[in-house]
């Protein structure tokens, strides 16, 4: 009966290495909807971030490591795209079909673009830590964290 890689012995009901992805693959879609969700990607529960932006260094909930991600200028890379993409034509329109005044124009467009911004940035940013995560990477492959923080 060769059960064992299905059946780790359960460690008092909690079974760190399933909640973690183990050694084996990590659920991408799961890890970056985690992080959209601004969640662990590991366990999907504890928060990711430690006021607006910070990751925090551990998870809360279950102690992943987070602070090996790598998201440097990413997320606001990915805000500018979308945000860019999507405010350009809607000003064509707006301007097209409503024919507003001017400062009416650019003050609606200033505040949603910067409401938008600021709604996308944080998510955009959990889920490259989870796109990270699930790829193993940077620090997040087990065999390389010790290397990348504490280099020979
Ligand atoms: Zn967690």
């Amino acid at each position: 009966m060769d059960a064992t890689h299905d059946n780790p012995p359960a460690t008092g009901g909690f079974q760190l290495d399933h909640i973690h992805g183990g050694e084996g693959e990590r659920d991408l879609r799961q890890a970056i909807w985690r992080g959209w969700r601004r969640r662990c990607p590991a366990c999907g529960t504890g928060p990711m971030m430690n006021g607006f932006l910070k990751v925090r260094d551990t998870c809360t909930v279950c102690g992943e490591e987070l602070h090996h991600h790598r998201a440097d200028d990413g997320p606001a890379y990915l805000t500018i795209l979308v945000v860019g993409h999507l405010m350009a034509p809607l000003l064509g329109a707006a301007f097209m079909i409503y024919r507003p005044d001017p400062m009416v124009l650019s003050a609606v467009f200033a505040i949603g673009t910067v409401a938008a911004s600021l709604w996308l940035l944080p998510r955009f940013k959990g889920l490259m830590v989870g796109f990270q995560w699930a790829k193993r990477m940077h620090g997040f492959a087990p065999d390389l964290a010790d290397d990348a923080h504490n280099p020979a």
